[in-house]
């Protein structure tokens, strides 16, 4: 195993049974060199920066009915809320007085939301707040719509691939979904200039290690910027309420892989890796992840916006969130900076 973590050092790619070995068979003295082997390249491009975005969950009306999510189309237990224009740019001005410069706005599919009020937002966001970027996350739209939402300001687009292997995607989708449509709106997303992120859930139903493969391959065609991952965890209101979760040790092996497939890709340790262990965002950081995303959503929504049970952080004001995380940071001997913590190879290129 020792040899295979030293060839993916070397050359940031291993053969498919090389992968198959070391995500099926790494033992804990292994993952903590993988771990050590992800910081110092982590360290290399970022130092001891840790990146920060406010997360703003402005929606939980969606056309969609993902079997693993809280707020599908066809769980009648979900309260529905969409934040206000002025409520949105509200977190946005108390986010940026607290250190954000960047914004996630995220959201299930609202119809809502339509190209002109989000390209409306979109301006009055910039224009507020010009020195910060803006990342959406509101799902498949179409390129048109995507070059609108760029042409208004949109940097980067979050849309999670969650499993490479397309009979897998449908084991977690309704046949009214698509694998294909998916993948293109990643290429459309590229195409168009946003930095993009992927990303799969670890351990949700059905995953095998070969699709694990799949999904580190899809990494390393598309070359993303950022690379958000997290284990799956069952929502009770799901179709999936009865599965077992992903486990912290592979959220963690992944990670690293990723660190050292992609050396300078940006890596979030994610809230859902902070809900299945309470210690799991620092021990992401540790094992070669780079940016948190905690909440800037108002108090009283967050804790609608339940996509798996046990959502952390759906207590606290976006200041005492701040505090607290700080403090995590710190624990690991990286600390959180004021910054749009742009993917290197995008930085400093004006948008037009
Ligand atoms: N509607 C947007 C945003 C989706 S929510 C979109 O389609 O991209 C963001 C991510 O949360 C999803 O991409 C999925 O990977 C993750 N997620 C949803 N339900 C989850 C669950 N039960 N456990 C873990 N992660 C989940």
């Amino acid at each position: 195993m020792r040899a295979i973590i030293d060839k993916l050092e070397l050359t940031h790619n291993l053969s498919d049974e090389e992968f198959m070995a070391l995500l099926k068979s790494a033992s804990p003295a292994d993952d903590a060199k993988l771990a050590q082997r992800a910081r110092k390249l982590r360290e290399r491009y970022y130092g001891k920066d840790v990146y920060i975005r406010g997360l703003i969950e402005f929606t939980n009306y969606c056309r969609n009915n993902c079997y693993y999510c809280g707020i599908r189309r066809d769980n009648p237990n979900a309260q529905r809320y969409r934040l206000t224009a002025e409520q949105i740019l509200a977190c946005c001005d108390t986010g940026y007085q607290l250190g954000f410069r960047t914004f996630v706005l995220q959201g299930g599919e609202d119809a809502y939301f339509t190209d002109e009020r989000l390209c409306a937002l979109l301006q009055e966001i910039k224009q507020r707040h010009p020195d910060c970027a803006i990342t959406l996350s509101i799902g498949e739209r179409s390129k048109e719509s995507y070059q609108r939402l760029f042409n208004a300001g949109a940097d980067r687009y979050l849309l999670r691939h969650e499993t490479a292997n397309k009979a897998h995607y449908e084991q977690l989708h309704p046949a009214e979904m698509s694998y294909n449509h998916r993948r293109q709106c990643l290429h459309d997303l590229k195409a168009i200039g946003y930095q993009v992120g992927c990303g799969m859930m670890v351990g949700s139903p059905g995953q095998k290690t070969e699709h694990l493969i799949q999904d580190l391959r899809l990494l390393q065609e598309l070359q993303p910027e950022m690379v958000g991952i997290g284990p799956f965890i069952p929502q009770h209101d799901t179709p999936f309420a009865q599965q077992a979760s992903g486990t912290v040790a592979m959220t963690l092996r992944l990670l690293s892989i990723i660190r050292l497939l992609l050396p300078n890709v940006l890596l979030p340790a994610t809230t859902a890796l902070g809900t299945i262990d309470q210690k799991g965002r620092e021990k992401g950081l540790l094992a070669g992840a780079n940016v948190l995303m905690p909440n800037l959503s108002p108090t009283a929504v967050r804790k609608k916006y339940a996509l798996y049970d046990n959502k952390i952080c759906t207590g606290e004001e976006a200041a005492e969130c701040i505090r607290c995380l700080a403090a995590r940071v710190e624990s690991t001997g990286y600390n959180i900076v004021v910054n749009r913590g742009d993917h290197p190879n995008k930085r400093g290129t004006p948008k037009t």
